[in-house]
């Protein structure tokens, strides 16, 4: 099968986001010959991600609802600039369905799926209920909001302890509490809702089984406008804080060698994008128990932080194909099988906070340096004054080792994080490093309960020598000016 490359017409993408992934949807604009316009706002006047944009828009304000959130602000600028089509990135507007339906309305093309798919897949009841008419498995419990403690009540007695209380307006592991016996509902109830309600503006709840040791396996699917949709095999993010993924992986070390099973979930998460004619970048995320039976979770219809591990094992450039697709044009995939994946593939999600803690530490880089190994990918919004502050997501880059096989990548992500220097912000590089020396990892044994277990970050040598870490720094600011 020959692939042929056609010339697509030039379009004018504004990205509406910041950081490493503005950085990066600029990069696939450029390499598509299309114009990327880059959006920056009082808080960062230097925002790394404006150094890969051909044009650069000033959006007034500091806070965020001012600024990336401001729909009728954003879809102005759109329309005085004669912008083609926006790309939201993740977090902020991405998955809001609202300002995905008024961009249709302006003629503006929204890169990322249709709004429907959005909607029915943006509330974890509804998308539940859906997966489950569908024939996918999903988690035992209720699909729809359970609106009193009674009714949790009853809901936990029929499926049995332990349950999960869930927003289903939930996102980002926020929004979710486990509980042991009926003490425990009655004490959570309220204060789940009221969390839900200060979050997601939405206190409806859902109750399901908590599944004990297990493993988060994720699905990425690209599909078109004209009813292809593939998978690009799984992810696992079992290492998490707070349900929040820190560490990612491609293929999943739990499925292993199972093909037969890595077919089954992949299959699974085609079927449920395909029942709601799926026609972007999207991650079927299902819990998977000790037993290996798997039950959805959710679908985020947007691009994710992890899709890198995804790239660098098939060898796809994710964010192009969302482009073409979202203009309509062709993906160049023949068929899934033209699909393949080779070697392992790790990402280390490099936040602003405390590794011990790991509560987020909000500053301002003072000084930054790489020095890597071959075979690592390194996607991030760091500069010398950036200046993480508490409104901004921590994560300030995302770091990426891929090997022939996982041993490899490890070991590549390990000399990966040994080059990485950044100099006046707290960060988790130091937890990334006990972890990739960790023999629970090493061995591929993990579930989702990892950090608690095995508590990693009671591991961290608090003597690092900062002082070679500024010698470091210090010679490489000298060869930067030439002297
Ligand atoms: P969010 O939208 O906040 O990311 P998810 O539903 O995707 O919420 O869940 C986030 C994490 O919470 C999962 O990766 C998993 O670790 C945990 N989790 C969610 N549901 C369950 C469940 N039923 N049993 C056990 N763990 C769960």
């Amino acid at each position: 099968m020959t692939i042929r490359l056609h010339k697509t017409k030039h379009k004018r993408v504004m990205i509406v986001n910041r950081g490493e992934i503005a950085s990066r949807v600029a990069k696939a604009c450029r390499e598509l010959g299309h114009t990327a316009v880059g959006l920056w706002t009082d808080n960062e006047p230097n925002a790394a991600h404006l150094e890969y944009c051909d044009e650069w828009i000033h959006l007034e304000g500091k806070t965020n609802a001012e600024t990336y959130l401001n729909v009728e602000k954003l879809i102005q600028v759109a329309k005085v600039n004669e912008i083609d089509g926006i790309h939201p990135g993740y977090g902020f507007l991405s998955e809001n369905g609202g300002f995905a339906k008024r961009l249709d309305e302006e003629g503006i093309v929204f890169i990322g799926p249709n709004t429907e798919a959005i909607r029915v897949m943006g509330d974890k009841a509804t998308s539940k209920a859906l997966a489950r008419d569908a024939g996918v498995p999903v988690v035992p419990g209720t699909a729809e909001a359970v609106p009193t403690v009674e009714g949790a009540l009853k809901v936990a007695n029929e499926i049995g302890y332990p349950v999960l209380l869930k927003a289903v307006a939930g996102g980002g592991g926020r929004g979710m509490r486990a509980c042991e016996n009926d003490d425990e509902v009655k004490k959570q109830f309220e204060a789940v809702v009221r969390e839900a309600v200060s979050a997601f503006g939405n206190g409806d709840l859902l109750v399901e089984k908590l599944i004990v040791n297990p493993h988060h396996i994720e699905v990425q699917i690209m599909a078109d406008k004209k009813g292809n949709v593939f998978h690009f095999f799984e992810r696992e993010c079992s290492i998490q804080r707070r349900h929040q993924k820190i560490i990612e992986e491609a293929p999943s070390p739990f499925i292993g060698s199972d093909e037969e099973l890595r077919d089954r979930i992949c299959e699974t998460a085609v079927l449920l994008a395909k029942t709601v004619s799926y026609d972007s970048a999207g991650t079927v995320e299902f819990i998977m128990g000790e037993d290996k039976s798997f039950y959805f979770l959710e679908m985020n219809t947007r691009i994710q932080v992890e899709h890198p591990i995804t790239e660098e094992i098939t060898g796809v450039d994710l964010i192009i194909c969302m482009i073409q697709s979202a203009f309509g044009e062709d993906l160049q995939i023949p068929s899934q099988d033209w699909i393949k994946k080779t070697g392992h593939a790790i990402e280390c999600r490099i936040c602003a906070e405390d590794p011990i803690t790991m509560l987020p530490a909000p500053g301002t880089v003072t000084g930054f340096e790489t020095n890597f190994p071959q075979g690592v990918r390194f996607d991030h919004c760091l500069y010398r004054g950036l200046n993480v502050t508490p409104d901004f997501d921590p994560m300030v880059g995302k770091l990426v080792a891929k090997g022939l096989v996982r041993d490899v990548a490890i070991r590549k992500m390990r000399a990966a994080l040994e080059g990485l220097y950044i100099e006046g912000l707290k960060n988790n590089i130091p937890l990334h490093k006990v972890i990739m020396d960790d023999s629970t990892f090493a061995e591929g044994k993990y579930t989702t309960n990892y950090i608690s277990e095995v508590a990693p970050q009671n591991k961290i040598n608090t003597d690092i020598n900062f002082d070679s870490i500024y010698r470091k720094l210090a010679a490489a600011e000298a060869r930067n000016m030439g002297m």
